[in-house]
């Protein structure tokens, strides 16, 4: 017998604490072409674009096995032409520095425009950038998850609409659609990628694409993987409403569950709100602790906050992490690269008095660790 395993709560960007209910639903087997799964990847489908706001007529959603990394890699697949693809990666963390390792995997021509990680993109430089060459597709991430700063992405959508018509606008979303506004449409974004484990709060497993079906469309016999090819699953989805490959039918179960409880706990508003609750009891909680934010207020977003680690001798954050993880509570080391920091994530299923119960045994540990608290 393995040793018994207490669930903890998941503080993270993600794998994310789900419903009891949620997982419930995937206690059935059920066969890809079944009716009932085929009705359940419809069900999916549609409501993605509902949260979305998005009408059938313009947009399709796109379900693709795998985590959120393997669907942008797909996008930026199956948007880039076989010859002459260059893309614009703008970056300002980790996750948008991946879609450019992604582009170099693929042997494509990339510009990989780094921003300071601490700040939003800088619009005047992202629209220099736009006058001065040319690209394919350009691809920019909404919350940057390894700082949790917000990009004004509608705005760099506005600037390609504008200065680069043909050019493919790609949004990872990954960590807000959902709990984010994104006006998708109206300011002229193409594709966006999120999964099924971040705001919509299913179980991981696989992840989705939303995209302007008159753009995927002419993307076809661009994609140089079978399995990342967006416009050839796309096309089985359509023709017999199943999969290509065998899906993660429990995970699609699950999330079906998911996205009916997003539907009945008020929907974005009702997500936003919870987790922006999370945030101020969170940011009202360390800072009491003596903690310090890396990012100004106003380019925080609510879905994760970064803090600078205690300026003391005794602070030492493997031992925090590994006492908090024995109380239940998993915190995520930092990602930036010149400062150290540590995220605390708001989403997933966690409500304000989780987010209390967790301010209550990070002081525990502090104190354990000999640390004054709060400190001076
Ligand atoms: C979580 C996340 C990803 C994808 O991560 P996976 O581990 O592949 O699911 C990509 N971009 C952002 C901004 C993220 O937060």
């Amino acid at each position: 017998m393995e040793a018994s395993f207490k669930e903890k709560k998941l503080f993270t960007p993600g794998p994310l604490c789900c419903s009891r209910s949620v997982k419930e639903a995937m206690l059935v087997d059920v066969g890809s072409r079944d009716s009932y799964f085929v009705s359940c990847v419809k069900e999916i489908r549609q409501r993605l674009l509902e949260i979305a706001q998005l009408s059938e007529a313009e947009y399709t959603a796109i379900p693709l096995q795998g985590s959120g990394t393997y669907c942008v890699e797909a996008v930026l697949q199956t948007t880039s032409p076989r010859q002459g693809a260059k893309v614009l990666v703008l970056a300002n963390g980790a996750y948008g520095r991946r879609m450019g390792q992604m582009c170099a995997w693929a042997g494509l021509e990339v510009r990989l425009e780094e921003f300071p990680e601490d700040q939003r993109l800088d619009l005047a430089k992202v629209e220099a950038l736009l006058r001065n060459e040319s690209f394919t597709t350009v691809a920019v991430v909404h919350c940057e998850t390894s700082t949790g700063i917000i990009n004004p992405v509608e705005d760099v959508a506005r600037l390609v609409a504008s200065l680069q018509p043909g050019a493919a606008m790609v949004v990872d979303a990954m960590s807000s659609f959902g709990a984010v506004p994104l006006d998708i449409s109206g300011s002229g974004i193409d594709y966006v990628v999120s999964s099924a484990n971040k705001c919509l709060e299913g179980v991981p497993g696989f992840s989705f694409a939303i995209c302007r079906t008159k753009h995927l469309l002419s993307c076809k016999g661009n994609c140089r993987v079978l399995s990342l090819d967006l416009v050839d699953q796309h096309s089985a989805l359509e023709r017999s409403g199943q999969f290509r490959f065998t899906p993660a039918t429990h995970a699609m179960l699950a999330f079906r569950q998911a996205l009916r409880e997003y539907g009945s706990s008020g929907g974005l508003e009702g997500r936003a709100k919870r987790y922006q609750e999370n945030r101020s009891i969170l940011r009202v909680g360390m800072k009491r602790l003596g903690f310090r934010e890396l990012l100004k207020e106003e380019d925080a977003g609510y879905i994760i906050t970064s803090f600078h680690f205690l300026q003391h001798e005794r602070f030492d954050f493997p031992k925090l992490y590994s006492r908090l993880s024995d109380k239940g509570q998993v915190i995520y080391p930092g990602k930036v690269t010149n400062a150290d920091c540590f995220r605390i994530g708001n989403i997933g299923h966690l409500f304000p008095d989780d987010v209390r119960t967790f301010l209550g045994h990070l002081e525990d540990v502090l104190k354990e660790m000999g640390l004054p608290v709060p400190l001076p």
